[in-house]
């Protein structure tokens, strides 16, 4: 069963100005990670809304994945810049989250994907990544427990790894407290507050809030509230599912992060057993209730791909929500459109392993005016109206995505085509 956060004590017993300097909706990965960055270059007028409880939303529910293994450039940078906050959990969040480098092994069943595997490792070598591509032949000396009879190619890399996404957010958000800054948990924004073009603070259930900036980081949730000041963020809902197994033999205890890339699918070891994904499709309707019922065909899959797998029994699992945009990168940046307005969402199914990232940088935005770690200009959240998404024409999965994304938009289309990926 999926486990929730306990209460973050210490962060509840901080109390924020009245008017605080930044204001956050979304007490996820990204809103606590842009909260500890901001606290921990002293800015500590800073209140996190949640309308829960700290990463109820997307961020628990995650797989637990971190790699490097991006097919953009800006996609490694952000993994490289998040990467010592997981390594070094302990001293930076004050708690274990069961990290540990497995590797991450993509596997390309189709041509195109094989050859866009070669052209982002050679990428990825380039930023320091430890990435070899690799034949059908080298795969099966090298894992002879996977079936690769029907596999084009492999990327490996040895130091990415896995997580435990749960005590993950439990250590965020326990640091967020402890740095200063208050968390506000069952505290829900009904709507942005706009005067004169700018947001000027949030109207919540239980009163309004006036704030010099406010951070847009509702994870699937945010697009709702920026439609709400007529602002149109891209961002569709696609439900995903990861199923827990017992203990699994014949196969090493710590095997790679292995994603079937053309089958959209992947599995990883666990504390004990296995995870493995289930269905993924567009979910309008923001539905993220788990189904045991779908279990069959994710161990189908899995048995094809390690025949020993065949038949395993599930012990459990949980679904949740992925924010797509549709160049699958984030939206983060201040918004042109609106001023007061930082919006950090979209993350396309890597916000958690991206949010130490995310947190360095929104908080260079809002502190310096601008980002000195790196460029993000190209994240900007009104790229897609601007006409400017990233293209990646090394990416098949970019091209036909368009259709895909469309059935899971949960806004009124109030910008541009979503077809302006192809
Ligand atoms: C099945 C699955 C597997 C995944 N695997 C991985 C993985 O291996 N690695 C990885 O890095 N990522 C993974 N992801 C993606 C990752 O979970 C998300 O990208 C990430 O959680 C996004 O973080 P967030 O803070 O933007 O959103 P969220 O975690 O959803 O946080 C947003 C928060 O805002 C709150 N909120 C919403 N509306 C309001 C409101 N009106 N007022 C106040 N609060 C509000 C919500 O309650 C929520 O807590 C996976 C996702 C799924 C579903």
């Amino acid at each position: 069963m999926h486990r929730l956060p306990r209460r973050i004590e210490e962060a509840r017993g901080m109390t924020a100005s009245d008017n605080p300097q930044v204001l956050i909706v979304g007490g996820g990965a990204i809103g606590c990670a842009i909260a500890l960055a901001l606290a921990r270059r002293g800015m500590r007028d800073v209140l996190v809304l949640e309308r829960d409880t700290a990463g109820s939303g997307s961020s628990s529910r995650a797989a637990g994945g971190f790699r490097t293994l991006f097919p953009s450039e800006i996609g490694v940078r952000c993994a490289l810049l998040s990467r010592d906050m997981f390594r070094n959990a302990e001293a930076e969040l004050g708690a274990s989250i069961g990290y540990r480098e497995d590797g991450y092994l993509m596997l390309a069943r189709s041509p195109q994907q094989a050859e866009a595997f070669r052209a982002n490792a050679e990428m990825q070598r380039r930023l320091g990544v430890d990435a070899t591509w690799l034949a059908p032949a080298e795969l099966a000396a090298g894992w002879p427990w996977l079936r690769v009879d029907d596999v084009q190619a492999g990327v490996w890399c040895p130091d990415d790894a896995v997580f435990d996404q749960v005590a993950f957010m439990q250590a965020l958000a326990g640091a967020v407290g402890r740095a200063g800054v208050e968390l506000r948990e069952h505290c829900c924004v009904e709507r942005l507050l706009v005067d004169a073009g700018r947001v000027v603070g949030v109207a919540t259930d239980t009163g309004e809030i006036r704030a010099g900036t406010t951070v847009l980081a509702a994870g699937i949730w945010s697009s709702s509230l920026a439609a709400g000041v007529g602002l149109d963020l891209p961002v569709a809902a696609v439900r995903g599912e990861v199923y827990t197994t017992g203990p699994v033999r014949r196969i090493p205890q710590h095997i790679p992060f292995v994603t079937d890339f053309d089958r959209g699918r992947y599995l990883r070891g666990d504390v004990v057993g296995l995870r493995i994904s289930g269905e993924m499709g567009p979910s309008p309707e923001l539905d993220d209730t788990f189904d045991p019922a779908n279990a069959a065909a994710a161990i189908a899959w899995a048995g094809e791909l390690i025949p020993t797998l065949a038949g395993v029994a599930t012990t459990g699992g949980w679904a949740g929500l992925v924010e797509l945009t549709p160049d699958f990168h984030p939206l983060l940046g201040l918004d042109r459109r609106l001023g007061g307005l930082l919006v950090a969402t979209g993350f396309s199914g890597y916000g958690v392993m991206h949010a130490p990232a995310a947190g360095q940088l929104a908080a260079e935005l809002l502190l310096d005016g601008r980002t000195t770690t790196l460029d993000i200009s190209p994240l900007v959240p009104s790229r897609f109206a601007e006409g400017r998404p990233i293209l990646l024409p090394t990416n098949p999965l970019q091209v036909g995505n368009a259709a895909f994304l469309g059935a899971g938009r949960t806004t009124a289309r109030t910008g541009p085509s979503l077809d302006s990926t192809r």
